[in-house]
């Protein structure tokens, strides 16, 4: 595998399939058995996963509820996705660790750097849940960190879109895919990949960030394995 310790974002979104809103069983099996094929392959794995299909922070202040009163939600949200993402694995024979940016004992382990380092040397899918704890702040952010504290080689960002296209592939068919883009061009050419916090700090402590269509099976393998016909890959 092209990659030994890599972190998977998957967007809550994603999670909600062809659903209007929560979580769509299919999706969830078709990642399952994604990540189960890589971590066969001996890839040390740890996931970060989103909220936005179930609640948002933005969303708190149009319906009245204080802005960080709402950021609080959107991390218990991606606590749920956490749950349920764990438990699909271990149902196919992944052993696996959820451990939160907020305490939480009944249903995870706090996050603590050095154990979650742990889990992955001995083989553990790491879930990481509830953001890094801080309101303002993103899943992408937390993605983003956590790679960095645990030595990640990579961020591997599942999207719906196949990397970074010259124009919207949804709009314009000629559209053709980039292979590889530098941070600082991402930037002048104003191609939006993640927020700008979770971008920085991959950059500044130079984790690459594969941009990809997790939807498409067998993605995430052809990547892993080095193939370049999928995602884009943003490095410095
Ligand atoms: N959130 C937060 N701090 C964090 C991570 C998440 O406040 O460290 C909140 C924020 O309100 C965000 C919500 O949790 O809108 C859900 O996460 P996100 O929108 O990143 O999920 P995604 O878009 O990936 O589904």
């Amino acid at each position: 595998m092209k990659y030994k310790r890599v972190l998977l974002k998957l967007s809550g979104e994603a999670l909600m399939g062809n659903q209007q809103y929560g979580i769509d069983s299919e999706r969830l099996e078709q990642y399952a058995m994604e990540i189960k094929a890589i971590h066969e392959q001996g890839v040390e794995l740890a996931i970060v996963i989103g909220g936005g299909n179930i609640y948002r922070g933005v969303q708190a202040e149009a319906s009245g509820i204080d802005r960080v009163q709402g950021d609080y939600m959107g991390m218990l949200a991606t606590v749920i996705n956490a749950m349920a993402i764990q438990s699909t694995l271990e149902k196919h024979g992944m052993y696996t660790r959820l451990m939160s940016g907020i305490k939480m004992e009944a249903v995870c382990e706090p996050f603590i750097r050095r154990r979650a380092v742990r889990h992955l040397e001995k083989g553990r899918i790491v879930i990481f849940g509830a953001g890094i704890g801080n309101p303002y702040f993103t899943t992408d952010s937390t993605a983003s960190l956590r790679a960095i504290e645990v030595e990640a080689d990579v961020v591997l960002k599942g999207t719906r879109v196949d990397g970074v296209y010259t124009a919207d592939p949804e709009k314009d068919p000629d559209a053709i895919r980039i292979e590889n883009l530098s941070f600082d061009e991402v930037i002048s050419k104003g191609y939006n990949i993640m927020d700008m916090t979770a971008f920085t700090l991959c950059q500044e402590n130079n984790v690459p960030i594969i941009v990809f269509d997790m939807n498409k099976p067998g993605n995430l393998m052809s990547l892993m394995s080095g193939q370049e016909n999928v995602g884009t890959l943003i490095s410095n």
